[in-house]
C-alpha cells in the first residue's frame, strides 16, 4: 500500500472519484473507471487548463 504517501505530502485527497463520486480504482486513480478519467480529460480541454495533449493512445473505450 502506497496510500500513506499521500498523507506524507499533507493531501487529504478522499478515495472517491471527482467526477461521480464513486471509489476510486488502483488503475485509474483517482477516478473510478476510465469513463471518469475521460470526462475529467474533458473538463481541461474545455479551457480550465491549457495542456497539449498528445495522440489519443491510451483510450480503448472511445472509437469513432
Ligand atoms: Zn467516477
Amino acid at each position: 500500500m502506497a496510500t500513506r504517501a499521500d498523507s506524507a505530502l499533507g493531501t487529504t485527497a478522499p478515495d472517491t472519484c471527482p467526477v461521480c463520486g464513486l471509489r476510486t480504482l488502483e488503475r485509474v486513480k483517482p477516478f473510478c473507471s476510465a469513463r471518469c478519467a475521460d470526462v475529467d480529460l474533458g473538463r481541461w480541454l474545455t479551457g480550465a487548463y491549457a495542456i497539449p495533449v498528445p495522440d489519443d493512445e491510451d483510450e480503448d473505450d472511445e472509437g469513432s
